[in-house]
């Protein structure tokens, strides 16, 4: 029998969570962010599945780009980080790719490279970043209209989109949303152009954001930007189920250590498992005592260190489980949010972390 750690995907409800989004598009329009493999879901996969619902799907690279279109991807796709130099330029064109444009060397480098090609056809879409505040990239409000002009005068550039990324639309109470969305609608209006802002929580969360290309990532797979009780982050599906089985159980008197570095140590005579899964597999190392994982779908806790191929569970809930029984290290009944809030760290990271050796399964 194979290793039986396995990431089982749910495509069903990756449709169903892109639907959500777009049902709360006033405009019906949300790009599928697919970057970093679909947050570790396979971008190819994904893509294809929502291939007749999405628009246009949104990545970080070419080299991410070129796997969707090598799949037979046909989708307009944006490149959020737009180009990382102008030897990137002529497969953007090749392409029709949609870079985003953050800094004033993009524009010198897109202008020399035009003049240079006279002949690159006139399809160009563009995506203007503009810093609102969350100042990681992009024009600031004052400089963006001069750009803009001086992009919108060149005889390739067919579209200009202007875009921007909330910092804190995952807080319901911040300011700062509304702030920054106010900045980009202000330009909207003075340019006159296409806009896009709404990332998951601005879609689920923030009604007047809902305009233009609304930019769903995480809430396709199933995680909700916020905690339980939310009208709409409830209604998410669960996409990952990563699951494993009990491939070793003991029993230890009291006092015994377990793991590296004896970090747990039994404090009465209790029933250890060892699930094939660790970090060599993306499962966090920094996962604490008491992470929860389902046994045969009863909540155990982690007892120990993770390893590089197992971690280990207290199995005092669950005093029956034998080896081959199957556990849910998180997805359906254990949500992925649940056991990041004991890693450190948050739903985006488990998902993007894990590794390629688990298998995806798609069912
Ligand atoms: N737009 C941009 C520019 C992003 O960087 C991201 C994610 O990092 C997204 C949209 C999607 O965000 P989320 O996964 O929170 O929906």
């Amino acid at each position: 029998m194979a290793r039986p750690l396995v990431a089982e995907i749910n495509l069903a409800a990756l449709r169903h969570n892109y639907q959500l989004a777009l049902s709360q598009s006033a405009t019906s329009s949300a790009l599928a962010v697919v970057k970093a493999n679909a947050y570790g879901h396979g971008a190819v996969k994904v893509a294809k599945t929502l291939a007749d619902l999405a628009p246009a799907f949104a990545v970080a690279s070419i080299e991410e780009a070129n796997e969707l279109v090598t799949a037979g991807i046909t989708q307009p796709i944006t490149l959020l980080e737009g180009f990382f130099d102008a030897s990137e330029l002529p497969t953007i064109f090749a392409n029709s790719y949609q870079p985003l444009i953050h800094n004033h060397w993009q524009v010198t480098e897109l202008i020399h490279y035009l003049a240079e090609h006279p002949q690159a056809k006139a399809s160009l879409s563009l995506w203007l970043k503009v810093d609102t505040g969350m100042h990681r990239l992009g024009f600031s409000p004052e400089q963006t209209a001069d750009i803009y002009t001086q992009l919108k005068d060149l005889a390739a550039i067919k579209e200009i989109t202007l875009t921007s990324h909330f910092a804190c639309a995952d807080d319901l109470t911040s300011q700062a949303t509304n702030q920054q969305l106010k900045l980009l609608t202000d330009l909207q209006k003075q340019l006159a152009c296409p806009i896009s802002i709404a990332n998951s929580p601005a879609t689920l969360g923030w009604p007047a954001s809902q305009t233009g290309y609304l930019r769903p990532g995480i809430m396709l797979y199933g995680a909700s930007p916020f905690a339980p009780g939310h009208l709409l982050g409830d209604q998410l599906q669960t996409v990952m189920t990563l699951k494993s089985q009990l491939i070793s159980v003991r029993d230890l008197p009291a006092g015994e250590p377990v793991g590296y570095g004896a970090r747990f140590v039994t404090q009465k005579p209790t029933r250890i498992g060892v699930v094939a899964c660790g970090y060599g597999d993306g499962y966090p190392r920094q996962a604490i005592d008491g992470t929860p994982a389902l046994v045969k779908g009863i909540k155990c806790q982690l007892a120990g260190r993770v390893s590089m191929d197992m971690l280990t569970l207290d199995l005092t809930n669950c005093p029956n489980a034998q080896v081959g029984d199957e556990v849910i290290l998180w997805g359906e009944n254990l949500s992925v949010n649940e056991v990041a809030s004991y890693c450190d760290t948050i739903s985006y990271t488990l998902l993007t972390c894990l590794l390629p050796r688990v298998k995806r399964q798609y069912i």
